[in-house]
C-alpha cells in the first residue's frame, strides 16, 4: 500500500524544485501519495496563516513531511517557519550527510562527513531580551536532556552506518557551563561505544581543519547554531548548497528538506538545482523502507553527473532545471 506523505512547496525556488522532485518520485514509481500545500509569505497574504491549518493537520496525520525551503525575513518580521516546525514537532535530530561525488568539480576528492545537529535549542530558541535601547541579550539554552539524546543519536548513527569516529564540536573553552556540559556528556556517552573513536574540537578549529583536511572527519555532533554553520561549510566542500540533503527526526515525526534556503536570487529562472531536495526525498524513502527505489534514483542522478553534459549552473553547466530533470528521468 502506498504511504501518504505531506509536502510543503515552500517559496522562492521551493515550488520549482518541489514539483520536479515529485515528478521524479512518480516516474521512479515510489510507493507514495502526496498531500501538497503552499506555505510561506504569499500564502499569508491570501489566508492570514503562513502554514495552512490543513497542512499542519496533514503532517500530524501522516507524520512524514517533505518540505521545500521557506523565506525568513532578516532582522525583523516573523519567526522562522523552519525553526517553528522543528520545535513544534520536537524534530530534535538534524542529520546532514556531505559526500563528494567523483564526477563533480570540487576541491576535495574524499569528503564523507555527517553533521549531526541538535535541532531544538541553543541560540535558535530566538529568545532575545532588550535590556535597554543599546543592549540585547540572546539566550543560549543547552539542556542535559536535549544534549544526551543528540549525542547518543550521533553514536547510534555511527554504529548503524559503520562509521569509525564521532567528533564533538563545541566552544567549551569560552562557554564553560553550556558547551562544557555538552562536552562532558559527550565524553560520558562515548564510553558506551568503545568501538567508535571519540574526539572533540573547538568549533573555530573545526572550520579550519574541515577546509584543510576534510578527510580526517567522519561523524560530527554539535549544538544547533554550530551545526547550521558547519553543515553549510561541508556543502561547500562537496560542490555547493544545491547538493546537501537533510532529515529532521523526532520520536513521532520526521521532516526531510534541502539544507539550502529559498535562493531568491535565482527563483523563477528555471536554473535551481533540485538535487538536495531529491536526495532528501531519498533519505525519506530509505526511512520508509523503500531502499531500492531510493537507490534507483541515486543511481540515475549519478549517471547524469558522470555524463557531465546536463548540469545546472551551480555545478558549472548551463542546463535548465527542466533539462536536468529530464536527464535524470531518462536514466531511471
Ligand atoms: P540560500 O541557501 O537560499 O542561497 C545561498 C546561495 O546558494 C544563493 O546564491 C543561491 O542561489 C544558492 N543556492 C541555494 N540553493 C540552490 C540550489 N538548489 N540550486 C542552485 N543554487 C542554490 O541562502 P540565503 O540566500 O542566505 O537565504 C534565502 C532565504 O532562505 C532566507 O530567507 C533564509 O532565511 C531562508 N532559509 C531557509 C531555509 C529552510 O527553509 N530550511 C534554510 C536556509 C535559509
Amino acid at each position: 500500500m502506498n504511504q501518504t506523505i505531506t509536502v510543503f512547496r515552500g517559496d522562492g525556488i521551493g515550488p520549482e524544485i518541489t514539483d520536479v522532485v515529485l515528478d521524479i518520485l512518480q516516474t521512479a514509481k515510489a510507493p507514495l501519495e502526496f498531500e501538497i500545500f503552499d506555505v510561506g509569505a504569499a500564502v499569508y497574504e491570501k489566508t492570514g496563516a503562513f502554514i495552512p491549518e490543513e497542512g499542519l493537520k496533514s503532517f500530524e496525520k501522516n507524520r512524514i513531511l517533505l518540505k521545500s525551503p521557506i523565506t525568513t525575513p532578516i532582522g525583523t518580521g516573523f519567526k522562522s517557519l523552519n525553526v517553528t516546525l522543528r520545535q513544534k514537532y520536537d524534530l530534535w535530530a538534524n542529520i546532514r550527510p556531505a559526500k563528494t561525488n567523483p564526477a563533480l568539480p570540487c576541491r576535495f576528492e574524499h569528503v564523507d562527513v555527517v553533521t549531526v545537529r541538535e535541532n531544538t535549542e541553543d541560540l535558535y530558541i530566538g529568545e532575545e531580551i532588550e535590556v535597554d535601547a543599546d543592549t540585547v541579550h540572546a539566550i543560549k539554552r543547552i539542556t542535559r536532556k536535549a544534549s544526551e539524546r543528540i549525542l547518543r543519536k550521533a553514536f547510534e548513527f555511527a554504529r548503524e552506518n559503520g562509521r569509525k569516529k564521532v567528533t564533538c564540536v563545541h566552544k567549551a573553552n569560552i562557554l564553560k557551563k553550556s558547551d562544557g556540559m555538552f562536552l562532558g556528556l559527550f565524553n560520558d556517552i562515548a564510553k558506551d561505544y568503545p568501538e567508535i573513536e571519540a574526539d572533540s574540537m573547538i568549533v573555530d578549529a573545526t572550520c579550519m581543519n574541515l577546509v584543510m583536511h576534510p578527510e580526517r572527519f567522519d561523524v560530527m555532533v554539535m549544538p544547533n547554531l554550530y551545526g547550521d554553520i558547519v553543515s553549510d561549510l561541508t556543502s561547500g566542500l562537496i560542490g555547493g548548497l544545491g547538493l546537501l540533503p537533510s532529515c529532521n527526526r523526532g520520536e513521532d515525526f520526521a521532516m526531510y528538506e534541502a539544507v539550502h534556503g529559498s535562493a531568491p536570487d535565482i527563483a523563477g529562472k528555471n536554473i535551481a538545482n533540485p538535487t538536495a531536495l531529491l536526495l532528501s526525498a531519498c533519505m525519506m524513502l530509505d526511512d520508509l523502507g523503500c531502499k531500492a527505489c531510493a537507490q534507483t534514483i541515486r543511481n540515475a542522478l549519478d549517471q547524469v553527473f558522470a555524463q557531465g553534459e546536463v548540469l545546472t549552473p551551480d555545478l558549472g553547466g548551463n542546463a535548465t532545471t527542466t533539462e536536468f530533470v529530464a536527464a535524470i528521468k531518462e536514466n531511471l
